[in-house]
């Protein structure tokens, strides 16, 4: 996770690739998202915590309009492309990273070139990247790429953006550039997550708080669960979801569903069926309505110094991503169902779902045995053993 020694590697694998020294080097972390599933792209709140993982970039400018690209985790050697020739293909690469993992970096090159920020030859560079970041896990390893491609571009270009508006040139490169219909969070959480902190953001304004997080102060501990595994479903499940509650927000005559208030959800829901909207969006409707509000719960909490009482309001947002939202899986819920019972103080699933990560919190002293109940249960469905690591709420991206 933490690399002390990432930055000399990177230099020196950078010089290896290049054959020259890179300009700096930059990081930009994956997250985990504390509550707030699915909410983000209907404007709604969002909780995530940056990771100590991170990926991290070496780079250069070129002055030829030459965009060189080199990951060290991935095959294939050096990507090369003139960034006056960036264009999404149509619906972008169709999904994922089918036009392969460059289209992640391009496409943030395109972003910054279509919004006028860089002109002519400019977007050339010479870049070598290297993540600690679990890929396909659930854990943002895609906006981890993504930001630290912007945040370099952004120093050594001098473009003076904030880190919100390069999550927004990012998102806009998962969306156009590579054809992913993401939301912003993961890439804001990339961006602008601070060391001890969860970020508490409104995906309708971007506005955002620094909500303290200090699980060690209070005795406790939150695991992350990867299942290792990634359920094909996703791709096509994610942006059936997101069609299912832009179509409720037209119908209810909303901007999005994030006007939808807590308090009156029986009524729309019983207007969305008289409205003929099926049993399945108003169960989505359902989800994202009560997901904003135990956002707002969990900060609660937070904001009166109880972490230890958010607990069940992650395991009821399981159960609504589960029944309601249905974007669980069978591995996903044994990680919940045994770490409850183990005497976890709640969990839930994390990131878009169908497979990728949970997170568990617990006491310290119970973090081993639940830990080993969960590695034992999957053993015993015979699935691979997860990945278990301890959340630490760490920096958002930076130049080292
Ligand atoms: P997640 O963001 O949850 O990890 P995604 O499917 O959104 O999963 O993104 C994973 C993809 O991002 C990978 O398949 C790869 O194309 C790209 N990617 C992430 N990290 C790297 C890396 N270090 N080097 C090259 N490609 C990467
Ligand atoms: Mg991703």
């Amino acid at each position: 996770m933490t690399d002390e020694h990432g930055p000399e590697r990177v230099t020196a694998e950078f010089r290896e690739v290049y054959g020259t020294e890179p300009g700096g080097v930059w990081a930009a972390p994956g997250r985990v998202n504390l509550i707030g599933e699915h909410t983000d792209y209907n404007d709604g709140f969002v909780m995530p915590l940056a990771l100590p993982h991170t990926c991290l970039a070496a780079a250069s400018p070129r002055t030829d309009g030459v965009l060189r690209l080199h990951s060290g985790d991935v095959p294939g050697g050096v990507v090369e492309l003139r960034v006056e020739e960036l264009a999404p293909v149509a619906g972008g690469s169709g999904g994922g990273d089918r036009g392969g993992w460059a289209a992640y970096p391009a496409g943030v090159v395109w972003a910054l070139r279509e919004a006028g920020l860089l002109t002519g030859a400019a977007g050339g560079a010479e870049l070598h990247f290297a993540s600690t970041v679990p890929t396909g896990a659930g854990l943002s390893s895609s906006a981890a790429l993504e930001v630290v491609t912007a945040t370099a571009l952004n120093d050594l270009y001098g473009l003076g953006l904030t880190p919100p508006r390069i999550a927004q040139l990012c998102q806009r490169a998962e969306n156009a550039f590579v054809g992913v219909p993401c939301g912003i969070m993961d890439q804001m959480a990339s961006a602008c997550c601070t060391e001890g902190h969860a970020l508490f953001l409104d995906a309708r304004d971007l506005s955002q708080r620094q909500v303290p997080f200090d699980l060690a102060a209070e005795g406790l501990r939150l695991l992350v669960v990867d299942t290792r595994v990634k359920h094909e479903l996703g791709d096509g499940a994610y942006a059936s979801r997101r069609d299912a509650c832009e179509a409720a927000a037209r119908a209810l005559g909303v901007r999005a569903l994030r006007d939808v208030p807590f308090e009156g959800l029986d009524a729309t829901l019983a207007e969305l069926e008289r409205l003929g909207c099926d049993a399945a969006t108003r169960r989505r409707v359902r989800h994202v309505v009560t997901e904003d509000r135990r956002v707002e719960e969990v900060i609660g909490r937070l904001d009166a110094g109880d972490t230890r009482s958010i607990g069940p309001v992650l395991t009821a947002g399981h159960a609504s991503c589960r029944d309601d939202f249905e974007i669980s899986c069978e591995e996903l819920d044994l990680v919940v169902e045994t770490a409850n019972a183990a005497g976890a103080l709640g969990s839930r699933m994390t990131g878009g779902g169908f497979g990728g990560s949970a997170i568990v919190l617990v006491a310290e002293g119970d973090a081993e045995a639940v830990s080993k109940a969960v590695t034992e249960a999957f053993g015993a469905a015979g699935h691979r053993a997860p990945r278990i690591f301890p959340a630490v709420p760490s920096a958002g991206a930076r130049r080292l």
